[in-house]
C-alpha cells in the first residue's frame, strides 16, 4: 500500500516548507493543493468569472486543465499548459483565492483531482482539508499552527522581492482575512482532523520541524 502524508493548517505556517522538505527525504511526491486552488483563481480572475453564477462556474471547470510538473520539489503547475507558477503567488490571487476556493463545485472537482494523485504512489499533500476530506484515511496527519505576526513576517520576507510595493500590514491583514474565510466557510471548512499531531512551528526551525515530522513516520 502507499503511503499518505497530510499536511494541513492555517495559512503561511510553513506547510510546503515542511511537506517539501518530507519529501525530499523520504523520496515522495511533493503536492501542493493550495496552488490548484490559486490557478483556478486566476482563471477566475482572467476570465471574469461570476462567483454567484453556477452555469459559469461549470463552465469554467470544464475548461480549465491543470498540471504539475515537479523539478527540485518546488511547484511548477500549468493552467492549460501555461506556466503559472509566479503568477499565482501574486496578491490579486491571494486576494482572491478564498472566495473561489470557498464554491462547492470548485472543491468537488479539485479534490477529484487530489484523490485521483495518491491512488498509486506515495505522497505528502499539503493543504486545508487534505487529513479531513481528500485522504481521511492518511497514513500520517499533521496540522500545523504558528502565531500570526511570526507567520505574516515569514510570508513578507518570502514575497517581497517579488512583490515591492507590499507592506508587512497587507500581508498580515491577508493572512487574517484567509483564515477567517477557511475557518467558516460551510464547503469543508479548516478543521483539524481528530487523528491529527498538531505541530506549532512559532519557534521551530525548519530542521527541528522536519525531524519532529520524520519520528512520527517512523512510529
Ligand atoms: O496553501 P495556500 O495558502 O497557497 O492556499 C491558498 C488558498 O487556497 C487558501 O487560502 C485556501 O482558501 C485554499 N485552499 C483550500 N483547500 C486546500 C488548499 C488551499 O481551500 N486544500
Amino acid at each position: 500500500n502507499n503511503t499518505i502524508i497530510a499536511i494541513d493548517g492555517y495559512s503561511s505556517c510553513g506547510k510546503s516548507t515542511l511537506a517539501k522538505a518530507l519529501a525530499k527525504k523520504l523520496h515522495y511526491i511533493y503536492v501542493d493543493s493550495g496552488a490548484m486552488y490559486r490557478a483556478v483563481a486566476l482563471y477566475f480572475l482572467r476570465n471574469n468569472i461570476d462567483s454567484a453564477d453556477h452555469a459559469q462556474i461549470e463552465a469554467a471547470l470544464k475548461d480549465i486543465h491543470l498540471n504539475f510538473h515537479s523539478r527540485d520539489y518546488e511547484t511548477h503547475i500549468t493552467l492549460n499548459g501555461e506556466e503559472v507558477s509566479d503568477e499565482i503567488r501574486q496578491m490579486p490571487v491571494s486576494e482572491k483565492v478564498s472566495e473561489v476556493s470557498a464554491l462547492k463545485e470548485v472543491r468537488r472537482e479539485m479534490v477529484k483531482q487530489q484523490q485521483r494523485m495518491g491512488q498509486s504512489k506515495n505522497i505528502v499533500m499539503d493543504g486545508r482539508d487534505i487529513g479531513t476530506t481528500v485522504f481521511p484515511n492518511a497514513t500520517l496527519k499533521i496540522f500545523m499552527t504558528a502565531d500570526p505576526a511570526v507567520r505574516a513576517q515569514r510570508r513578507y520576507d518570502e514575497i517581497r522581492t517579488k512583490n515591492p510595493d507590499i507592506t508587512l500590514e497587507e500581508v498580515f491583514e491577508n493572512i487574517a482575512h484567509r483564515d477567517y474565510s477557511d475557518t467558516t466557510r460551510e464547503e469543508s471548512p479548516l478543521v483539524r482532523a481528530k487523528d491529527a499531531i498538531i505541530l506549532d512551528n512559532t519557534n521551530l526551525t525548519p530542521e527541528e520541524q522536519l525531524q519532529f515530522a520524520l519520528d512520527k513516520v517512523e512510529k
